[in-house]
């Protein structure tokens, strides 16, 4: 068993990390890709990044990942990659013939120094990009920052790349979904329409990471935001935001570009980040809460409240991504729980600054962010006090069994579970989603674990 002989003793390590909670830059930029219609992501880098890559996105969606890689030799290792992509895009638009190419690079090609503009410029002037597509790009170097940086950056990307401003503003609100399922897109859109609110959402992987099986293989699903709205942003009256590490950056370059104003909120999930976010989407789109979002939100108070006696005082740790580990611990505490120990492999200041907000009447919780905040010291304040819940990514499976503690699975990745990218956690209807997750983790482990005697049938 890999962590069984994992020890409550904690020894300080400065320049070790053991199975870190983040994966590296170049997925986020990946994933993101994916959201854009008719995009191919390009690998700039050795094929073994590519093929890691690729591979962690499709055990989680379960569905082909298609991208292409500059395929790194020796050569190219030293003596730079330009001609490498140069060749790729020309191959790539003649037999691929995608809309987009969306370029990231790895930590070889950043590393050797590759300038993604003079390449791509030289692409241009050689005659490999036809006329109508695009070839956009940025910068991932994995020895910083983790998928979620790339995530962010590759947003940038689109902005820089596309948002563009005319003298006419449209009553249109533009949604940046922070990293989240296609699912939990598909949510925020129902929830938009149900309210009656126009709004262009970027990325937007429905459709093309949650697609049917109808017989006939098609390289560019339907969905993604299209190049047409996502010119269109840039004549928006707003911007939303959702999630600080995601999608913060391509608010501020979007109202740098184009004039946009924004506010950065919380991923929905749970109660309260719903409520900010539904009545933001209120404000700036200038539309009424309907009834039918109002019962929605009834219908997730009326489960708590039903419930509130398995969740009160439980103890909970947590690992994943600080934009949804933000929301999660808030809604845990809005439940009576008790989030106790939460990490992320993501550095930055505003999760911990949240945290020490959030759980400040938790006064045993324990938080840490950054590249040493890893899933071994995680398990090793479990073994120092023990919690009633895990919820986090695959990784913490091991843990789950050798602690013999109820699991969910949220975040990213998950290879070993399905359902993720078709039922969402995020707005009213995820959150009912999530309730009922966690009740039926808390109460199979309650009928399996008692003794016979404390067997409950009406629990
Ligand atoms: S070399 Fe860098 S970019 Fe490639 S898989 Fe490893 S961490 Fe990721």
């Amino acid at each position: 068993m890999l962590l069984k002989h994992t020890t409550a003793k904690e020894i300080e390590r400065k320049s070790l990390t053991i199975n870190p909670a983040k994966t590296c830059q170049p997925i986020g930029a990946m994933y993101a890709a994916f959201g854009l219609h008719g995009c191919l992501p390009h690998s700039h880098g050795s094929q073994g990044c590519c093929a890691y890559h690729r591979s962690t996105l499709t055990r989680h969606f379960k569905e082909p990942i298609m991208a292409s890689t500059s395929s790194f030799s020796e050569g190219s290792s030293v003596f730079g990659g330009s001609a490498n992509l140069v060749q790729a895009i020309d191959t790539i638009f003649t037999v691929y013939n995608p809309d987009i190419v969306a370029v990231h690079t790895t930590c070889l090609s950043e590393t050797i120094g590759d300038d993604l503009t003079q390449i791509v410029s030289k692409a241009n002037e050689d005659g490999k990009i036809p006329e109508g597509k695009k070839v956009i790009y940025c910068n991932t170097p994995s020895y910083v920052g983790s998928h979620i940086t790339g995530y962010s950056s590759q947003l940038s990307a689109f902005v820089k790349f596309f948002s563009t401003a005319t003298p006419k503003k449209k009553n249109v609100v533009n949604i940046i979904a922070g990293w989240m399922e296609p699912s939990d897109m598909r949510e925020i859109k129902r929830v938009a329409k149900e309210m009656e609110a126009r709004i262009i959402l970027f990325p937007d992987m429905t459709d093309v990471l949650d697609t049917g099986l109808n017989g006939k293989y098609v390289m560019y699903p339907k969905g993604g935001t299209t190049q047409k709205d996502m010119i269109a942003t840039g004549d928006s009256k707003f911007t939303i935001g959702l999630g600080e590490y995601c999608t913060q950056d391509a608010c501020i370059k979007l109202e740098n570009k184009c004039k946009v104003k924004f506010e950065v909120d919380d991923i929905p999930i749970g109660l309260k980040a719903t409520d900010r976010f539904i009545m933001s989407l209120s404000r700036h789109a200038n539309v009424p809460v309907p009834d039918s979002i109002t019962e929605e939100r009834a219908r997730l108070i009326d489960m708590i409240a039903d419930n509130q006696k398995y969740f009160y005082g439980k103890r909970v740790a947590l690992w994943g991504d600080p934009d949804t580990l933000i929301p999660l611990t808030e809604f845990l505490i809005s439940l009576d729980m008790k989030p106790v120990y939460i990490v992320t492999g993501t550095p930055g200041k505003p999760f911990d600054e949240r945290m020490a907000e959030l759980l400040k009447d938790i006064p045993e919780a324990k938080y840490k962010s950054g590249a040493n905040a890893d899933m071994f010291q995680l398990h090793q304040w479990i073994k120092q006090e023990g919690v009633d819940l895990l919820i986090g990514n695959t990784y913490g499976k091991y843990i789950a069994r050798d602690e013999d503690t109820p699991f969910i699975r949220f975040g990213f990745p998950i290879a070993d579970r399905a359902g993720h990218n078709y039922f969402p956690k995020t707005c009213y209807t995820g959150a009912i989603n999530l309730t009922i997750q966690i009740l039926n983790a808390l109460m199979d482990h309650q009928d399996r674990v008692c003794p016979d005697e404390k067997v409950e049938f009406q629990m």
